[in-house]
């Protein structure tokens, strides 16, 4: 058995080798910090014991405040295409990287703070968090750790005791606790790139690659090997969010790892009525981060480590840029390749099939078949209700139906082992926010049981299992919050 923790190891490769893309910070004061929420699961695999973190003391350290001696919190700088638009200084305006921790089973996570107070890169913000934005947070990124989605995810969330100014009023304020296998993103990369230094950009490469894709060092060219990684990372991440039906709604540079873990939950959502077209953010009016545009923006994105990468790549620019765009390339094989195995699981398929696939999600479209609950109706022989126009699902069904192996009960026990029961529907997340909001926690706590056992149908949640009844307004979600 292993002896928990009573306070956290920390160390801080980041700020040690890579001096130049942080600042030494300190988080805000919070005058009345209150544990809101606290994960134990995430706490016993930091191998921290949570009776800790919930004294008086331990829920200081979840702001930031009492750290021990020797802890120093970073800003980490970071430059990024925000909606396609360049800026070459964002970087962590309301947020801390406490440290690096190495975890019960040998990996090294990042502990940092978000909603933490202005730091040099907040720019015109207020450098804080409300408790809503956080906890939905900590919410989105359970239903995903629960889907088995590589994420980022939340320690706690504490409600500071202040009150946030925004648009809409006074909010309450919090900071959110999140860990995460790092916080290197492409923007970081960028930063490093304009800042003209090559030894500055060598050693986040070395640094990542030590950190993420340590197989990267022992090839030819560890750096077109490292980008190779992180392309296929990527990859492999939207796959997963197209097969689940999810909306991330801020895929900038700047949200977007080395690491291949989903990161930064703002307006983010899952899709109900199937629609490539499905947008929840109000500020992304053009639909750049619409659903059925996630893969060719990961690929932008990607394009966009790549020019970072470039002097390492090789000296020759000509020759640098032949290389990269040849791994780039790399990346639709990789994602179709990602997405027709987990379609074809989706089935109940022994291989892929993308005609099959295609007509099924044209179908889908015109009749506006909810996502999630169709794979599960399929397994369950019941998906024909689900359409309006039975006719076309009919004749798809049977073409389906010819291909299925003969152990029937086998594939439906397959199919419900890689199609989730329940989502976090946006209709019940807005209302247990808003509830957490006003100071009940309780249907946020039954929301997160409910969203981190994703694949097993449980008697009493049926109203989980499906889109919000009829005549909910449309969905959206705000960001910068
Ligand atoms: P995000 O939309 O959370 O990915 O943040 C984008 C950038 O804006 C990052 O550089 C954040 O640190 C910064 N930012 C967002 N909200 C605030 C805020 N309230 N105060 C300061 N900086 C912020
Ligand atoms: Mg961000």
């Amino acid at each position: 058995m292993t002896v928990a923790r009573t306070w956290f190891e920390f160390d801080n490769s980041y700020a040690r080798e890579l001096p130049s893309l942080s600042v030494p910070w300190t988080a805000a004061p919070a005058p009345a910090p209150e544990l809101l929420v606290l994960n134990e699961e995430l706490a016993a695999e930091l191998g921290i014991d949570a009776a800790v973190l919930r004294e008086p003391t331990g829920v200081s350290a979840l702001v930031g405040h009492g750290l021990p001696d020797g802890v120093t919190p970073v800003a980490q700088a970071y430059a990024g295409h925000q909606f396609g638009g360049y800026q070459p200084r964002l970087g962590d305006g309301r947020a801390l990287l406490l440290g690096e921790v190495v975890d019960v089973a040998g990996r090294r996570r990042d502990v940092h703070l978000k909603g933490s107070g202005r730091t040099p890169f907040a720019r015109g913000g207020d450098g804080k968090a409300a408790v809503g934005p956080m906890l939905r947070e900590y919410l989105i990124a359970e239903a995903m750790h629960g889907l088995g989605i590589p994420t980022t995810r939340a320690l706690s969330v504490v409600a500071t005791g202040e009150q946030v100014q925004r648009e809409w009023g006074p909010l309450r304020g919090a900071v959110l606790c999140r860990v995460a296998a790092s916080h290197l993103r492409v923007g970081t990369f960028q930063y490093a790139a304009a800042s003209g230094d090559r030894d500055v950009l060598r050693a986040l490469a070395d640094h990542a690659i030590a950190r993420h894709h340590p197989e990267a060092a022992a090839a030819a060219d560890p750096y077109l090997e490292l980008y190779r990684r992180v392309v296929h990372a990527q990859a492999g991440l939207v796959a997963r969010w197209m097969l689940v039906g999810f909306v991330h709604g801020v895929m900038n540079t700047d949200n977007t790892t080395i690491s291949g873990e989903t990161i930064d939950y703002g307006p983010c959502a899952f899709m109900d009525a199937y629609d490539p077209a499905t947008v929840f953010s109000s500020i992304d009016h053009g639909g750049r981060y619409a659903f059925g545009n996630q893969p060719a923006v990961a690929q932008w994105n990607l394009a966009r480590l790549a020019e970072a990468l470039l002097p390492l790549i090789d000296g020759n620019g000509d020759a640098a840029v032949e290389a990269a765009t040849a791994v780039l390339g790399e990346f639709a094989d990789s994602y179709q390749r990602h997405w027709a195995e987990g379609m074809a699981a989706k089935l109940g398929l022994t291989a892929p099939d993308p005609v099959l696939v295609t007509d099924l999600l044209e179908l889908m479209r015109a009749q506006r078949v909810d996502f999630t609950s169709f794979f599960r109706a399929l397994s369950a022989e019941s998906a024909r209700s689900l359409f309006t126009e039975p006719e076309p699902f009919d004749a798809w069904a049977a073409r389906r139906e010819a291909l299925l192996p003969a152990d029937r009960p086998g594939v439906a026990a397959a199919m419900n082992r890689v199609n989730p029961v329940y989502i976090p529907r946006n209709h019940h997340v807005e209302d247990a926010l808003a509830t957490a909001a006003a100071g009940d926690m309780a249907p946020l706590r039954r929301l997160l049981d409910v969203v981190s056992k994703p694949y097993q149908e449980r008697p009493g949640l049926e109203d989980h299992a499906g889109p919000a009844p009829v005549g909910r307004a449309p969905h959206v979600t705000y960001c910068g919050t």
